[in-house]
């Protein structure tokens, strides 16, 4: 084995092959894998090599795409078959719902170009006689849908890297990982030592063993999976020889069951209610080209709905069970990118659709490696969207729940119950009694909105508007008219001190700094020029900044601040987590309240729009600013974790008689798009720059050098290719729900990144990215958005649609 490398990939799975081949597309050549025992020794050599597109996630569906066209490359390259077999697949559908949601999936397959086929029953039985078509409703016909061969897809990426100048070293476990003075790594592994610049790992069933060796508890946890191979079937010969084809691939979810061609049988997966997780804490190290004993009785309920679904099957044999372990994140999606406080250690971990998604996990791994940027939005995949509170426990019981769920509907209001509640405020409780409906925003548990008394506290789960439409509704016009409180805890909050602090933060943000007391609201750019954050930063002294972002993304952006910290003492940077937690109020009579809460006059000449001050609340001290996300009048209210139940005390009673009611985080979003605010991880990710966002207000390139500020000078000079826009929708009975497509002369230019119901406004919006010479076509009804699969009349908002002067906010 060779003493250096560049990179060092450890797992010869499917995924650690892909980086590897990856890397080396990418010109990198002196890099190595180093696998414990022969390629595919992980969950990659029993997989049933099935292969599709579908993502919920537009930017992972894209990956997906990318992996299925790689396919063709790496045999080229390698001169190894992959067994790749493009048959094309069919999504069946047994409920009313499930055929909502195929309507849903045809408009994400529009997106990438892929044109789908809506069918009856009776035309889903044509293509496909092996249902039984009174079963279902209906079902959607997608091309990119096939079947591969696990192993010689795994070892045609490894002699393409191979070609390409990479070096594998086979039965060679690595057993510990020591980070170099110079920031690399040095590997030791059973036949040596070997020092990498960097180090990946793809170590697949052993990632959170991998993970260990440098103190990193990984969020993934293996599950058993059982699929049987049936014997040959008449039926199947019958297909092969009338249409000159192979069965087409199926998922029957409703039914919980995948099937495609095995030979001249079937293969037949589950994801069975009754899961299993396998090796909960630790993999073992001896665990090798092993199979799991099969539980029929396990998937016995699934193989039932299965020979009712597909006749067929009732007279056919099983000829073999197959139940392996593969790996999952809490959501399902992969753990992918560089680990915050361990400079060059990267994840490629968590991939549990390796065949559809690990062509993608490879290439957006190898540019961020190579390029420093993944070249993607990857956040729906990074890491780092999971922070130190999901330990084992944790990942247990979200991992059993996305699996048993796996083939479940997912409505767009639906919060999931597992592993809740885990992180709550003081205020949980308060806001329990008032009947608030719950949701969870980074493991948090925040109200979503409050049912009247007489109601349950339960949001009916569906596509359509539902019992909540009315309740936030009246929530939205009590802050317009009176005064609402909102918990904004879950925001996350850093505080950044030092003699350099200001020159720091002055190259990081691209944003001029406020001056002591003061508010800004600023982009953080990539050095692409890309969006990677949108804060509000407050200036409370001299070498003292507090930043309020997103909370979902405190990870990413610690990582992103920690990379970028100056090498000397002069910055020290603390995320606040729950230590500081908040509350604000909203609404004309919000300064009235404040003026209560503080005893003296709140006016203008107090504390100004964007004013930023310590302040006491009576008893309590706080950080006030003021600011609201509402786009009304309103103040921001920061405490430590122990002051925040009594100052909501203290607001509500105060607040009696001036109408005070307490609306949650759906009211925040109806009342910010009617302000066309845009979002973390929606409308601002890292594909768009600022100006396309339209933050050009909140971008300063006078100020001097900042991170991104050559890539945004060019945006602005060159104007962006796209722009975001907001739409009012003449919807129906649904609003959208994210990724509709957006037409225009029938033909799709953009798709929604956010919206719903703007309840003050009364209108149904939709914002979205769109050419940038569409941006300002304001004709009425001249674009049209398709939501579950019919096209609603729409129009590009000429004004925000609450307050277009901003004379409430500063007033
Ligand atoms: C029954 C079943 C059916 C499936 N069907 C499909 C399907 O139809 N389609 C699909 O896309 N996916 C399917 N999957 C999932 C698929 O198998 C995984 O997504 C994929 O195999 C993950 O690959 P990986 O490279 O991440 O991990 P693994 O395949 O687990 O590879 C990790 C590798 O790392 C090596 N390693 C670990 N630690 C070390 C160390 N310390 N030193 C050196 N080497 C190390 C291991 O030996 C192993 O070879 C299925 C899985 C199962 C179990």
């Amino acid at each position: 084995m060779k003493s250096h490398a560049q990179v060092v990939v450890i797992g010869g799975g499917v995924v650690g092959v892909s980086v590897l081949y990856h890397l080396t597309k990418a010109g990198w050549k002196d890099v190595v894998l180093i696998e414990r025992s022969e390629l595919t020794s992980g969950s990659t050599w029993h997989a049933a090599g099935g292969c599709h597109t579908l993502n919920n996630d537009p930017q992972v569906a894209k990956l997906q795409s990318y992996t299925i066209d790689l396919y063709k490359e790496i045999e080229e390259i390698s001169g190894q078959e992959t067994g790749f077999h493009l048959t094309g697949g069919v999504f069946l559908a047994a409920t009313p719902e499930r055929l909502e949601l195929l309507k849903v999936m045809q408009s994400q397959e529009k997106l990438l170009g892929i044109e789908t086929e809506l069918l009856t029953p009776k035309e889903a039985e044509n293509i496909l006689p092996l249902i039984n078509p009174n079963e279902f409703l209906g079902a959607l016909y997608t091309p990119m849908h096939g079947h591969l061969s696990p192993s010689d897809v795994t070892h045609a990426y490894a002699k393409a890297a191979r070609v390409q100048g990479a070096e594998i070293y086979l039965r060679n476990r690595v057993t510990e990982l020591n980070q170099t003075p110079e920031g690399g790594w040095s590997i030791t592994t059973e036949q040596g030592t070997i020092v990498a610049d960097h180090v990946v790992n793809a170590g697949g069933l052993w990632a959170r063993e991998v993970g260990r060796m440098v103190g990193l508890e990984l969020p993934v946890l293996a599950m058993e999976h059982m699929y049987l191979i049936t014997e040959d079937m008449p039926e199947v010969e019958e297909i092969n020889r009338t249409t000159g084809k192979e069965v087409l691939h199926i998922v029957d979810p409703d039914g919980e069951l995948y099937l495609r061609q095995e030979r001249k049988g079937m293969l037949m997966g589950t994801y069975e209610k009754a899961c299993v997780p396998w090796a909960p804490k630790e993999t073992p190290w001896e665990f090798g080209h092993e199979l799991l004993a099969e539980d029929i009785d396990r998937i016995a309920p699934s193989l039932e709905v299965g020979f009712r679904h597909f006749p067929a099957f009732e007279h056919t044999g099983i000829k073999q069970i197959i139940n392996g372990p593969f790996t999952f994140a809490p959501d399902g999606n992969p753990l992918i990118g560089p680990v915050r406080g361990l400079k060059n250690y990267w994840c490629a971990c968590g991939v549990m659709a390796g065949f559809s998604q690990g062509g993608g996990v490879g290439l957006a791994l190898a540019n961020w490696i190579t390029e420093g940027d993944p070249g993607f939005d990857v956040w729906g995949m990074d890491v780092s969207r999971y922070g130190d509170w999901t330990t084992m426990a944790y990942t247990n019981a979200k991992v059993r729940e996305n699996y048993s769920r796996r083939f479940q509907v997912r409505f767009p209001n639906e919060e999931l119950p597992a592993a809740r509640p885990l992180r709550t405020t003081p205020i949980y409780e308060k806001q329990k009694a008032l009947n608030a409906v719950f949701g969870v925003s980074f493991g948090m548990e925040q109200a979503l909105w409050y049912a009247p008394a007489d109601m349950t506290p339960v949001e009916n789960v569906t596509f359509l508007r539902s019992n909540a439409f009315e309740p936030i509704k009246n929530e939205c016009q009590n802050v317009r008219t009176n005064v609402g409180l909102v918990d904004i805890s879950s925001f996350a909050k850093y505080e950044i001190t030092g003699p350099g602090a200001e020159s720091w933060l002055d190259m990081l943000l691209a944003n001029r700094l406020p001056k002591v007391g003061r508010l800004c609201l600023t982009p953080m750019l990539n050095h692409n020029g890309k969006l990677i954050g949108d804060f509000t930063v407050g200036k409370l002294a001299d070498e003292r900044f507090f930043i309020f972002g997103s909370g979902a993304a405190e990870q990413y952006h610690m990582r992103w601040f920690e990379e970028n910290l100056p090498n000397d003492d002069s910055v020290s940077l603390q995320s606040h987590g729950m230590n500081l937690l908040g509350l604000s109020i909203a609404g004309p009579r919000s300064r009235e309240l404040l003026s209560r809460l503080i005893n003296e006059d709140a006016s203008d000449s107090t504390l100004r729009f964007l004013d930023f001050q310590s302040l006491d609340l009576g008893m309590i001290p706080t950080l006030t600013g003021r600011i609201s996300f509402t786009g009304d009048l309103g103040y921001e209210f920061w405490v430590r974790s122990e002051f925040h139940g009594q100052l909501w005390d203290d607001i509500m009673t105060k607040g009696a008689d001036l109408g005070i009611r307490p609306f949650g985080s759906r009211a925040m979003r109806s009342l910010s798009l009617e302000k066309s605010f845009g979002s973390w991880a929606t409308e601002y990710r890292p594909i768009y720059g600022p100006y396309a966002a339209r933050l050009d207000r909140f971008v300063n390139l006078e100020k001097g050098a900042f991170i991104g500020r050559e890539s945004a000078a060019e945006e602005k000079a060159n104007g962006p290719e796209k722009t975001l826009v907001t739409f009012s929708v003449s919807a129906k009975q649904c609003d959208v729900m994210g990724n509709e497509p957006i037409y225009k002369d029938n033909k799709i230019i953009g798709y929604v990144t956010s919206g719903g119901y703007a309840h003050y406004a009364d209108r149904s919006i939709a914002l979205g990215y769109v050419p940038t010479h569409y941006a300002t076509e304001f004709s009425p009804d001249g674009f049209e958005i398709e939501i579950m699969g019919d096209r609603c009349p729409a129009s590009i908002n000429a004004d925000v649609l609450f307050d277009p002067d901003a004379s409430h906010m500063r007033s």
